[in-house]
């Protein structure tokens, strides 16, 4: 038996036709920037996310990036954010002339710990981008709490919770501004690379949508330097199509979780991803933090079981980062969670066989 991480032909081939039929389309059309696609896209992604306004662009990336251009901050402003997360939360902060201040998360929902932002806060800070790590929302009650109090604009890095949930309110749609990736990986992925700004905020929407054409409203009149990134029509052709099957996808990766936390609740050795009582994950990664890691992952390895360690390094110790004088020691959850974490196969279309396959190495591991 072999279980990839994720498993693209199961989640694709089933709706290839489908897929090529609307790509076509395009193809036929020819208008390949800007088409009538994801204009279309926007607005069904507005309606899943629960917000007013959507605004496509090329990658996630780029969404962090034309978000935080949007809200103007002052430049050397500083911006809160989570030491645990993929790297482009906070190199997007870098790339936008601010200042990335990283905050260390809890150590069982791995995301940013609202207990400590407040000590990070100084006269420069500004705003705070919070990650949805993993699929599960962070704790936005407690954290727009916070920056109402000391008046900060909160950016959601919602790349891989879409449709998750805290307190009833969907991820993404609670801070002024939401960011969405569709790398393949996600949730809900394209066939390339493609993300989107969701906000419920009528000025910031207008101005990402001049931001992501070069700043320019009209044509060739320049009132910011902003981005060539758009969301691709072909990408978004794809995305109207895999957009009907993200919520039973999500569904389904629920359930292939619910059946790891029955059958391997019992061993000692490793935890299962905890879930804040007022959360509901997608689970884009099921995560555990596990004894004997290093030696876990190459036995899971030799069994042909795939599985991942995201993040093993956190972000305050990453070289391109040393300018900002962070050192070992500063967050020691993040550095202890980036020794001992492991990604397990979570996909919608594993079966039970394969679940029960993985279930068994692992046990076999630490008997
Ligand atoms: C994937 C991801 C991004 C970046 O998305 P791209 O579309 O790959 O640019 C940003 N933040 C987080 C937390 C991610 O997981």
């Amino acid at each position: 038996m072999q279980v990839p991480l994720l498993d693209l032909h199961a989640q694709n081939d089933p709706i290839l036709d489908e897929i090529k039929a609307e790509m076509n389309k395009v193809m036929q059309s020819h208008q390949y920037i800007l088409g009538p696609q994801v204009e279309k896209l926007e607005e069904k992604i507005a309606e899943y996310c629960d917000t007013k306004y959507a605004v496509g662009c090329a990658s996630g990336t780029d969404a962090l990036v034309l978000s935080l251009k949007a809200l103007e901050l002052e430049p050397g402003s500083e911006v809160i954010t989570t030491t645990f997360t993929f790297f482009a939360t906070a190199s997007s902060i870098h790339r936008v002339g601010l200042v990335p201040k990283f905050v260390d998360v809890h150590p069982r929902t791995f995301n940013i710990d609202p207990n400590k932002i407040e000590a990070a806060i100084t006269d420069k800070t500004k705003a705070i981008i919070v990650v949805h790590l993993f699929g599960q929302p962070a704790e936005m009650d407690k954290i727009m709490k916070i920056a109402r109090k000391y008046d900060l604009k909160v950016i959601e890095d919602n790349a891989q919770g879409i449709g998750s949930k805290f307190n009833g309110k969907t991820a993404g749609s609670i801070g002024d501004v939401g960011t969405l990736s569709f790398f393949p990986s996600k949730n809900l992925g394209a066939m390339g690379d493609a993300g989107m700004c969701i906000t419920n905020n009528q000025e910031i929407a207008d101005r990402l949508r001049m931001l992501r054409v070069h700043g320019e409203n009209p044509k060739y009149f320049h009132r910011w330097v902003g981005l060539n990134s758009r969301l691709d029509t072909i990408q978004a052709a794809v995305l109207l199509v895999k957009v009907k099957y993200v919520d039973n996808w999500s569904r389904m990766r629920q359930e292939n979780a619910d059946y790891y936390y029955e059958n391997l609740e019992e061993v000692p050795q490793i935890a299962l991803p905890y879930i804040h009582h007022k959360a509901s994950s997608i689970y884009n990664q099921f995560t555990l933090i596990a004894e004997k890691r290093d030696e876990l992952i190459s036995f899971l390895k030799k069994n042909k079981i795939g599985c991942a360690v995201y993040y093993p390094k956190p972000l305050h110790l990453q070289d391109c980062f040393s300018y900002l004088n962070y050192g070992k020691g500063d967050f020691p959850i993040a550095e202890d969670l980036a020794k001992k974490v492991i990604s397990i196969p979570i996909y919608s279309e594993l079966t039970k066989k394969q679940q029960d396959y993985i279930i068994s190495k692992i046990k076999e591991f630490y008997k």
